[in-house]
């Protein structure tokens, strides 16, 4: 075996069959809209979200510190009983994550749902519509990962007794009952919402994901804090520190090195983990549709890599075409596998 592995090499290899699992949270919305969605609305972080939602006036009114982390408000007020004022919140909430597109020019969402294969799982705990809004404009295009919507979306919606996923509104193909939109869950302390069957069925996918993984990526996500499912999912992911299940993990964000600690330290026991502020510099971004080969090759194979990077300033018509040098190997590897028809672990997705 050479010890030099081409950007040919990289691209004819699909052997790798374990997912790679991406979560999403608010900072990855921030980031692939730094200067605010197609219409400059601002996409809100756990920090800002009272000021970029608009409801900071809301609760100077109720008294309440708009700055403090909207996690802890809404618990808060949950376990006050406070059910008017949730209410509230929840429409105020809704109706500014209802409005938010996508720009009409590529984003790091376009890049991301293009450089993931569809044995891959992107979960995301966001409810704005921008993921879905990248899902659905570049499908076709490739075959494109699994998504897991683990907070609820805006734009999901859910056939409880088909166990079918799809677009909020749209008809359930097997009983032609509209798809009744997910809830959007707050991730209150202590509040079992996974009995929820959606929710659950987005949770199931995760959990399936980390215990097969050969790598997590953590995007914009600085930790499960209030949110007791989540607290369970990353500790059975990585495991004890006598048994650790996960090596490979990777993280996407602007926090500090001391941050991370502070967020994951309890989750994973290991420092072997890679950390980039820019999406551009991440494995995904730089081996899109090859991370599990590109890894096999660089860490068990121990060969010298090329990157592929994504080329992130093209536009639609290029980036597809760019995309177009993996179908081959792909079609050639699994000729009969079609993501459009093909049930995934009991959920069927849009
Ligand atoms: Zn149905």
């Amino acid at each position: 075996m050479s010890d030099e592995r081409s950007v040919a090499d990289e691209v004819a290899d699909v052997r790798m069959r374990r997912p790679h699992v991406l979560v999403l949270g608010a900072g990855a919305s921030r980031a692939a809209c730094p200067n605010g969605d197609k219409n400059g609305k601002i996409l809100p972080l756990m920090t800002d979200f009272a000021i970029c939602t608009g409801i900071e006036p809301v609760l100077k009114r109720w008294g309440i510190d708009p700055t403090m982390n909207f996690e802890d408000t809404y618990s808060n007020l949950s376990e006050a009983g406070e059910h008017s004022k949730l209410a509230q919140l929840n429409q105020l909430v809704e109706n500014y994550f209802g409005e938010l597109k996508l720009p009409d020019y590529p984003t790091i969402y376009d890049h991301i749902v293009l450089s993931l294969r569809e044995h891959d799982i992107i979960a995301t705990f966001n409810w704005d519509p921008l993921l879905l809004q990248a899902y659905l404009r570049n499908s076709g295009r490739q075959k494109l990962p699994k998504l897991a919507f683990l907070h609820g979306n805006l734009l999901v919606g859910y056939c409880e007794t088909d166990r079918v996923l799809g677009l909020a509104g749209n008809c359930c193909r097997h009983c032609g009952r509209p798809l009744i939109r997910t809830q959007l869950l707050y991730p209150v302390r202590h509040k079992n919402y996974a009995s929820d069957p959606a929710i659950a069925s987005q949770w199931a996918l995760l959990k399936y994901g980390f215990k097969n993984a050969f790598m997590i990526t953590i995007f914009g996500y600085s930790g499960p804090k209030t949110d007791q499912e989540a607290i369970g999912a990353m500790q059975a992911a990585w495991g004890t520190p006598d048994n650790r299940n996960m090596e490979q993990t990777a993280f996407i964000t602007l926090q500090t090195d001391d941050e991370i600690s502070q967020g994951w330290d309890s989750f994973i026991h290991t420092h072997h983990y890679e950390v980039q502020s820019n999406f551009y510099d991440s494995w995904l971004a730089n081996h899109p549709r090859r991370t599990g080969e590109a890894y096999i090759s660089q860490y068990i194979d121990a060969q010298f890599i090329s990157n592929n990077p994504i080329p992130k300033s093209a536009d639609f018509p290029a980036l597809w075409a760019w995309f177009e040098q993996f179908r081959a190997a792909e079609d050639l590897a699994n000729p009969a596998r079609d993501p459009a028809t093909k049930p995934s672990r009991g959920t069927r997705h849009v």
